[in-house]
């Protein structure tokens, strides 16, 4: 039977506006197949905001999807972007094609032509624009690469922290299967003075680390489901003050809907589980996590 991949019916609404702060509004198309129609970057956010989801951060992690998420940070109003190379495009940049555990061989494309310096030259002219708020997505992902690979992604992140340090910017951190490494280089090059853990996966005693440097968690639907326990354990332990949510759509539907195609305007289900994790009032949390958010990327 065919995987059903149309738009999950809208939450229940908050009342208080809640940000996403974490969404790839320029990979949606891709992930949608036949029949189902996509609403556009206007219309995503028109439905967002219609159940209290009032503004994103747009990541653009690729040399493709970078410029694309400046230019729409330009033009709606309830959009900031971020800019990066992510952790599995640096290789790739390096000439290194490493297939991953799943099998899946890396897509190669034409703007790997470019070298990771070069590439992360880019990125840094883009992150100039008024509308850039953070660096974002970088760090590494053990998952998807191999010895060679890991080397690239080392130099790339330790590049992106410079760089979010020079250019007084917030970081996001993409953390996959890779931890220890993070929080070490984290600690030995000085982590930015902003940095959020996006879609956090670690476990509490992680969560105590980053909660103790400051850092913050941002979490995903994945905070939602089921089998997340370890997961909403670590939600548990950290202040409020030091908490975001965000869809990062089109991945990572949060339950009860996982499977099918994620956008902004389903970061209630994400606000609601989280806040009955930590046995709090939904509409009381949205209210922290938005002030946060402005505090994280200034306001908007
Ligand atoms: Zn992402």
């Amino acid at each position: 039977m065919a995987k059903n991949r149309e738009w999950p019916p809208d939450p229940e609404p908050l009342a208080t506006p809640v940000v996403d702060n974490h969404t790839h509004l320029t990979h949606v198309p891709d992930v949608l197949h036949d029949g189902v129609p996509d609403p556009g970057v206007a219309g995503h956010l028109d439905w967002a905001a219609g159940v209290g989801v009032d503004r994103v951060v747009q990541v653009g992690c690729d040399l493709d999807s970078a410029p694309v998420s400046v230019a729409m940070a330009g033009e709606h109003p309830a959009v900031v972007a971020g800019v990066a190379v992510h952790p599995i495009e640096a290789p790739l940049h390096d000439g290194v094609r490493e297939v991953a555990p799943d099998g899946l061989d890396p897509m190669v494309l034409d703007r790997h032509a470019v070298g990771l310096d070069e590439a992360i030259t880019q990125i840094a002219d883009l992150a100039r624009h008024p509308r850039v708020r953070t660096i974002a997505e970088t760090g590494l992902d053990f998952f998807r690469a191999g010895e060679q690979g890991r080397v690239s992604q080392r130099a790339a992140f330790r590049a992106h922290i410079a760089l979010a340090k020079e250019l007084h910017l917030p970081m996001q951190i993409h953390d996959r299967e890779a931890h220890a490494e993070v929080l070490e280089i984290l600690a030995a090059d000085g982590a930015p003075p902003v940095t959020v853990f996006h879609c956090f996966s670690g476990d509490v005693a992680m969560a105590r680390i980053c909660a103790e440097r400051g850092y913050y968690l941002s979490f995903a639907g994945t905070v939602s489901f089921k089998n997340a326990e370890q997961l909403r354990a670590a939600a548990r332990v950290v202040p409020a003050q030091l908490l975001q949510v965000e869809t990062d759509a089109p991945y990572l539907t949060a339950h009860p809907w996982r499977g099918r195609p994620n956008a902004p305007y389903l970061l209630p289900h994400t606000v609601r589980a989280l806040a009955r994790a930590r046995d709090e009032d939904p509409e009381e949390l949205a209210s922290v996590l938005s002030a946060t958010a402005e505090e994280i990327y200034g306001p908007w």
